[in-house]
């Protein structure tokens, strides 16, 4: 038995989805352990392109059980959306393959309300939220006024639960944002109506994952969002509203004394960030479009132009660190192919002084990327299958990156199907 961590080292869409999907035929259970919709995990195989927002990538593997973990949050309707959209692709998806935690939590329709009116009160300071209700409902979940999905099941609990939530809601919606109150029959209604979709699926995770283990099962651990998003290890308040880092998957899988034994964690062969913050060394003017088109750089839940910079060791290493990654996976290196010459962020000059670490936020504000330039390799590579496939220069970027980051680059992503990928 071994368990496996598939973690992004960045600040998201790093190809996690895509790593997921290859590996997840050797894993019997597959788990997402935090995060909520605000997920967009692109798979490409034999199904289509999909682009999975709730549903763990080891949904298109019909042995493998997919849990989505106690650690996180579910936007009912969306969820049976997305459910009913990949079974019209095809893909088999039944209460034995798809399971959800009873300590999940709810995403109301209130919550992404609320995440669009905070982002409109914010204006020009606003997060950059996917407005998804994400961390409006992580704030419920730790104020404990939540719903928990096992409350579905518990019809009284779960009116005792909402009337609460709804009683509470309404005198902050009211009097903080000027909007209507919000009425408990119709949330109700609309926890009835999708909520009766969804209570087969629903289960006892810890249960679950405890034989898992005992039956000698590989379970992996699909993380959503990089390292740098963390809310407790990245760049707060521009991060998530919980823990994308694998020592969190435990916890937040349902059954916290599982090892984790390996984690993987997925870089790109350049860096991307969506949303709102310090992020040095953005590319802007041709440079950043020519990236960007290169790379078609646009959320996948969101269709927001992700802003773009060269690799960037020093957010990469420290990316590793917090993820205790024991190997990494390199995507996107093909999207390189079209330039001369690559420069790599190599390190931060804070107030005009190197730096050796990933520095504390408001520090990043006055941060100065320091560049190494590397050759090009000005031909096709999405082919290559075998590391002696790959030309020497893109090789030696490869290993340019290893050695600075200091963990072996196991698995190079040439192109975003399933099978374009070089094991090192
Ligand atoms: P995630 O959120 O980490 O799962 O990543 P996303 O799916 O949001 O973004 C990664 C994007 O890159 C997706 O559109 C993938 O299909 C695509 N992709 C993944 N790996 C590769 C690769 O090696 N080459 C290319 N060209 N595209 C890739
Ligand atoms: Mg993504």
């Amino acid at each position: 038995m071994s368990n496996c961590a598939i973690v992004g080292i960045n600040w998201g869409d790093e190809g996690k989805g895509r790593m997921v999907d290859y590996f997840a035929d050797q894993y019997q259970v597959v788990v997402r352990y935090q995060g909520g919709n605000n997920a967009g995990h692109t798979v490409i195989n034999e199904y289509g392109k999909h682009a999975l927002n709730l549903l763990p990538s080891g949904i298109f593997h019909p042995e493998t059980i997919n849990l989505l973990g106690a650690g996180t949050v579910i936007d009912l309707k969306h969820l049976c959306g997305e459910i009913e959209r990949l079974r019209a692709a095809g893909v088999k998806i039944t209460s034995d393959n798809l399971k959800i935690s009873d300590r999940a939590m709810m995403v109301l329709p209130i919550h992404p309300a609320q995440d669009q009116w905070e982002e409109e009160r914010l204006g020009k300071n606003a997060y950059g939220s996917t407005r998804r209700g994400i961390s409006p409902v992580y704030g419920d979940k730790y104020m404990k006024k939540a719903i928990q999905m096992g409350d579905l099941m518990h019809p009284e609990a779960l009116r005792d639960h909402l009337k609460r939530l709804i009683d509470w809601k309404n005198t902050v919606i009211i009097a903080g944002y000027g909007q209507k109150p919000v009425s408990y029959d119709e949330v109700l209604a609309w926890v009835e109506q999708y909520g009766e979709i969804l209570k087969p699926h629903i289960c006892n995770a810890f249960e679950l994952l405890k034989n898992a283990q005992k039956a000698g099962k590989n379970i992996m651990f699909e993380a959503q969002l990089g390292a740098l998003r963390d809310i407790d290890y990245g760049i707060y308040p521009y991060t998530s509203s919980s823990n994308p880092i694998s020592a969190y998957a435990p916890v937040g899988c349902g059954c916290p004394m599982l090892k984790v034994n390996e984690v993987v964690g997925v870089t790109k062969a350049y860096s991307t960030c969506v949303g709102e913050g310090p992020f040095v060394g953005e590319l802007d003017g041709d440079t950043a479009h020519d990236l960007r088109e290169a790379g078609a750089e646009y959320g996948a839940a969101t269709g927001r132009p992700r802003r773009v910079a060269w690799f960037d060791i020093p957010a990469t290493r420290y990316g590793t660190e917090l993820q205790g990654a024991t190997a990494l996976a390199l995507t996107k290196i093909d999207v390189l192919s079209y330039l001369d010459e690559i420069p790599v962020c190599v390190g931060y000059k804070l107030n005009g002084e190197m730096i050796d670490h990933f520095p504390y936020t408001a520090d990043l504000y006055n941060c100065e990327p320091v560049y190494e330039v590397l050759p090009g390799w000005k031909c096709d590579i999405t082919a290559a299958r075998k590391w002696e496939d790959l030309p020497k220069a893109a090789q030696d970027y490869v290993l340019f990156l290893e050695e600075r980051v200091g963990c072996p680059i196991k698995y190079v992503s040439v192109g975003a199907e399933r099978e374009a990928l070089v094991i090192r």
